[in-house]
């Protein structure tokens, strides 16, 4: 049992097929690099989707959860621990928001924010009972549970998973007046990506963000900034809405904020607004245990410095000029902020498909999303030789 065919033959008898991986079998990794089980490398361009935005096993983040190991991992809810508190405190800081309610994975927190925005809009807004409707985007992506599904536009994720939950109004994406004309007396909230990830790197319309944010305050309406993939440095700030000087009333965080070694997920915001939560009305058996906070805290640290915001703003200009100058050679249309690019390919060239699998073979990981859309997110530690390493690659395999 030793051949990347071994294991993939291995996976497709024994695990559930809802995922369509690239043939590469990883067994090892560091930085932006991982190694397959032949020993062959490949640059990992993907950063599973913004998870490792500080590489495969960053020394930092490794100490801190290795230093965790050895002393506490788990103690659920039901007792204090001495990580909590100050993970806590560190990300409030950080965001420059209120208050914390930790969770798991992206979706918990994302379920999390709805359930929170729902009980303030009947406590604190006086909405009556049962009657909140929360404004969502069409595109969207908040992950795959059944209320979030509920929302969704893409029919693949949807298709025979209802009923669905009610109470969700969607709106075209990047359209301030189809925002304005659906929010109403029975609004909770407003819950965007501030730039679409798995749509493709969909950046709106400037002054959208802003107009948005300016309705939801009219309209005492909260605002629900989901930075899962967007926020954490990927970007080039903190937070993507920080492009727009916006804050959100309530905000989730994931992956990044595990540093690719623990699944940590958070929503931030308001104490008016997370505090309508009081004891048994929510919770998680992991969510805040003291590996995950322990390693939260170090990816708070590396983020307090400000480096990985500026190399991804550094590194971000020159992808952004490296694959403009592809457009009219197998690209349609480049979209990017910081070092994170949606590349649209021409249709009736490689399909997405195509291009990621003759990428691999040329030692570059990144993977298509939504057919003809290249999604590309280097680790922010990559180093620029790496980074136009891959950049060769790319051009070499979309250029016709
Ligand atoms: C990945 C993602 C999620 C879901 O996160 P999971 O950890 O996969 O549940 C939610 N929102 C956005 C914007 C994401 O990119």
């Amino acid at each position: 049992m030793t051949t990347s065919a071994d294991f993939i033959a291995l996976d497709e008898r024994w695990s559930t097929h809802n995922y369509h991986p690239l043939p590469v079998v990883i067994a090892e990794a560091e930085g932006a690099w991982v190694t397959d089980v032949e020993g062959r490398r490949y640059l990992d361009f993907l950063s599973g989707y913004s998870a490792l935005n500080f590489g495969h096993r960053h020394p930092a983040l490794v100490a801190a959860a290795a230093e965790q190991l050895g002393r506490v991992t788990l103690t659920s809810r039901a007792f204090h621990h001495d990580q909590l508190g100050l993970f806590c405190r560190e990300l409030a800081e950080l965001t420059g928001t209120d208050m914390v309610l930790p969770m798991n994975s992206g979706a918990e927190a994302v379920e999390s924010a709805l359930k929170v925005a729902r009980k303030w809009a009947y406590e604190v807004k006086g909405i009556p009972d049962g009657t909140a409707e929360i404004v969502v985007a069409g595109s969207n992506f908040h992950g795959r549970t059944t209320t979030i599904v509920s929302f969704s536009t893409d029919e693949t994720a949807r298709s025979h998973f209802g009923p669905f939950t009610p109470g969700f109004v969607v709106v075209k994406y990047g359209d301030a007046a189809a925002l304005r004309d659906a929010i109403t007396e029975r609004t909770a909230a407003v819950l965007l990506e501030p730039v679409q990830g798995e749509a493709g790197v969909v950046v709106p319309p400037a002054g959208y963000l802003a107009e948005a944010r300016r309705l939801c305050d009219e309209a005492g309406v909260l605002l629900i900034a989901d930075e899962i993939q967007s926020g954490l440095a990927r970007t080039g700030k903190l937070l993507a809405l920080d492009h727009e000087g916006v804050r959100a009333d309530l905000y989730t965080l994931g992956k990044a904020l595990g540093g690719g070694i623990m699944p940590l997920s958070a929503v931030v915001g308001r104490r008016d607004v997370l505090g309508v939560l009081k004891p048994g009305e929510h919770g998680s058996t992991f969510g805040g245990n003291p590996l995950a906070c322990a390693v939260g805290r170090a990816v708070i640290r590396l983020l307090s410095t400000g480096e990985f915001q500026e190399r991804s703003t550094r590194l971000g200009e020159h992808l952004r000029e490296r694959l403009t100058a592809l457009i009219g050679q197998g690209v349609a249309e480049v979209r990017a902020r910081g070092l994170w690019a949606g590349v649209d390919l021409t249709p009736g060239g490689l399909s997405g498909r195509e291009a990621s699998e003759a990428l691999a073979a040329k030692g570059v990981l990144c993977k298509e999303t939504h057919g003809n859309t290249l999604r590309i997110a280097p680790p922010l530690v990559i180093s620029e030789a790496d980074l136009d390493r891959g950049l060769d690659a790319i051009a070499e395999v979309i250029r016709r």
